[in-house]
């Protein structure tokens, strides 16, 4: 029988300290951490990720800006408006929700931000910093795993942990972090990706798996060992009659039949998923603190 590991309990718990620190801070400094939140065009999920993100930061105190632009915005004209923020002293953290419209060079505007606001953890100098083992923005989404391992005690020192997927924004970060030597890390790390010819080969010899990938039901009960712990990066729509909406969420894992041999396992929804904002206003937070020189 496995242990559920519930990011929306842990999120929550991190979100209320937050709001504790943010309440202190603005007693000690009359200030605010404040995060701007960057949408060009009308992507309705990106609209939907940005709203989310907004009203969380209102939620912890934080002072939070919405910088809408259209869907032909040049990348000219999105640099100027990051350069903007990042010489705005109310503005801890810059977040540019991507993807971007295809006339933008979605690297060149990430290299744009300044790394003491890259509260996403994408530019190239946090990147480089996590990948030596300095303390920096770690992305969100990796470091959200992190804090869950690490509040649910499940040991990472010596264990072979599995990562499928090698994208810059999770499976890349999350392998790198965990093989640093440190504490709450020290894993012997492999990562999968479509070059694999089988990736059960890989996913097999886990103690610890971690799924990142975008293909529904990709891992299954004959994929994991006995007692392995799983991490569901993945966010993915299946079709549901029963359902209102016509579909349903689910990850990369078959949850219900992979359960049965796990130890540990997050659900989709409710795993990773809420993690992730959560870890971005830890970051804007951090980045206030060092504005201020408050350690
Ligand atoms: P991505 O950039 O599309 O990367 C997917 C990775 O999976 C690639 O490295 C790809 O390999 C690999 N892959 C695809 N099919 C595979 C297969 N059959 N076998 C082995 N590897 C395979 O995706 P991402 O941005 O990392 O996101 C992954 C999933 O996590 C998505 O469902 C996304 O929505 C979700 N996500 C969730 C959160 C959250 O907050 N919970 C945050 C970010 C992402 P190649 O490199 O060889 O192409």
């Amino acid at each position: 029988m496995s242990q559920i590991i519930d990011g929306k309990l842990v999120a929550s718990h991190i979100r209320k300290e937050l709001k504790n620190e943010a309440e202190s801070l603005l007693k000690l400094t009359g200030k605010k951490p404040g995060l701007v939140a960057i949408l060009v065009g009308d992507n309705s999920a990106s609209k939907i990720y940005v709203n989310s993100k907004s009203k969380a930061c209102n939620e912890v105190g934080f002072h939070s800006v919405i910088k809408i632009m259209e869907n032909d915005t040049t990348e000219e004209d999105l640099l100027k408006v990051i350069k903007e923020f990042n010489a705005d002293d109310d503005i801890d953290g810059i977040l540019v929700q991507l993807p971007l419209p295809e006339q933008i060079d979605e690297d060149k505007i990430i290299e744009a931000i300044s790394p003491e606001k890259d509260v996403d953890g994408f530019h190239p100098i946090s990147f480089g910093n996590l990948v030596i083992g300095k303390e920096t923005f770690y992305p969100c989404t990796p470091f959200g795993i992190m804090e869950l391992l690490k509040y649910y005690k499940i040991d990472t020192k010596g264990k072979h942990v599995v990562v499928v997927g090698r994208s810059n924004i999770v499976g890349k970060p999350i392998a790198n972090m965990l093989v640093q030597k440190k504490d709450g890390a020290n894993a012997i790390v492999t990562i999968c990706h479509t070059a694999a010819p089988d990736i059960a080969f890989y996913t097999k010899q886990a103690d610890i798996l971690i799924a990142a990938v975008g293909k529904a039901n990709l891992i299954t009960k004959d994929m994991v060992k006995d007692g392995v712990v799983v991490i569901d990066v993945g966010i993915n729509r299946i079709e549901d009659s029963n359902s209102a909406k016509g579909y349903k969420v689910v990850g990369d894992v078959d949850f219900e039949n992979v359960k049965e041999k796990a130890s540990f396992i997050t659900p989709v929804p409710g795993g990773v998923g809420p993690m992730t904002i959560a870890m971005l206003l830890t970051n804007t937070l951090k980045s206030f603190k060092q504005k201020m020189n408050i350690k």
